[in-house]
């Protein structure tokens, strides 16, 4: 088993990281870094330069939110360790094809994770799509920020991406699974009169596709797909977990999202390879740059 430092010991390390390393053949959770976190039995630091200079634990996974990933980054592949990134990958996409030079250069590893790609039914409706023409797809993904995101308030500031922080889950889905690439065309966006970043989104890429994306959403959470063809259509439900071919479930399988990440980075360290992908990011930023800003009421937790 080979050695694997998370840092950031917060809710998606407890809740996803954690149990997919523990179940791994592939690593063994050496030690953590976090201000704040720990994880029981394993060896905790509170500074990431003494992690560096006093372990050479080949891999470092950054459950950081985006903003602070950078850094750590850069600084775990200057000191030669192969790195795994949460989504989304940074906070702008100069950095993240900066630490892609960085990796290359050092010969280590770079993974940009998207979890959601991950979902049991994301590779099926690929494969499925992939000789259909499409006539048009609609996003609709829409939850309650209070319920997933308690208290988190860098979601809200600069970096944090807002309603994109889940929504970049089904951009890496609907970028994954069309057989042809789209473009923003228009985008709405509404932003809370005491935040930097959206709460709410509406977006028009080419090809008629579509997205509602909203953060207020209480009592049913919505995170589907669907996607029109000339041979029927297609639909994903549950954040990619559901599949749905002409009206008929067509595949579901039991949530392996983050257990195949890591299967993956295990696989991408012993090929010697890395894997980034910003396309994800791409429309996060066009529809910060493209889209009309609307201000709305003041969010509190
Ligand atoms: P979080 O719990 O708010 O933060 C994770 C940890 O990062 C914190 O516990 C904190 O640990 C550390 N941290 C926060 N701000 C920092 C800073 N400025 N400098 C250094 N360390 C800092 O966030 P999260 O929900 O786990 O999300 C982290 C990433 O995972 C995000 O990119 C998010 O999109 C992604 N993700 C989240 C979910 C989810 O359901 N929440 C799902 C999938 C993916 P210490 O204070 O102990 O250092």
């Amino acid at each position: 088993m080979t050695p694997i430092c998370l840092v950031g010991i917060g809710k998606i390390a407890v809740d996803q990281h954690v149990p997919a390393i523990n179940a791994s053949p592939d690593w063994e959770l050496a030690a953590t870094v976090s201000r704040a976190g720990t994880v029981d039995g394993v060896q905790a630091f509170t500074d990431f330069d003494q992690m560096l200079a006093e372990t050479d634990i080949p891999v470092i996974s950054l459950c950081l939110p985006p903003v602070p990933r950078y850094a750590y980054a850069a600084k775990a592949i200057a000191a030669g360790r192969h790195v795994m990134l949460e989504k989304p990958p940074g906070a702008t996409l100069a950095e993240v094809h900066a630490l892609a030079d960085m990796a290359q250069t050092a010969g280590v590893t770079l993974f940009t994770t998207w979890h959601s790609r991950m979902a049991a039914g994301v590779a099926p409706a690929k494969a499925w799509l992939a000789d259909k023409k499409i006539t048009g797809a609609h996003i609709n993904w829409k939850e309650d920020v209070r319920r997933w995101h308690p208290g988190q308030a860098w979601v809200f500031e600069p970096g944090g991406m807002g309603v994109f922080d889940p929504g970049s889950n089904a951009l890496s889905i609907i970028t994954e699974i069309l057989p042809m690439p789209i473009h923003l065309q228009s985008a709405e966006l509404l932003f809370p009169a005491n935040c930097d970043t959206p709460i709410a989104a509406q977006m028009q890429w080419t090809e008629n596709v579509i997205g509602d994306f909203d953060w207020l959403q209480e009592g049913p959470q919505s995170w589907d797909i669907t996607v029109e063809t000339s041979e029927g259509t297609l639909a994903l439900h549950d954040g990619g977990a559901r599949l749905v071919t002409g009206g008929t479930e067509a595949s579901a399988g039991a949530d392996r999202e983050y257990p195949a990440l890591y299967d993956r980075m295990a696989a991408l360290v012993q090929s010697g390879g890395s894997e980034v992908d910003v396309t994800p990011m791409i429309h996060v930023a066009d529809a910060l740059t493209l889209g009309k800003r609307i201000t709305v009421d003041a969010f509190h937790f």
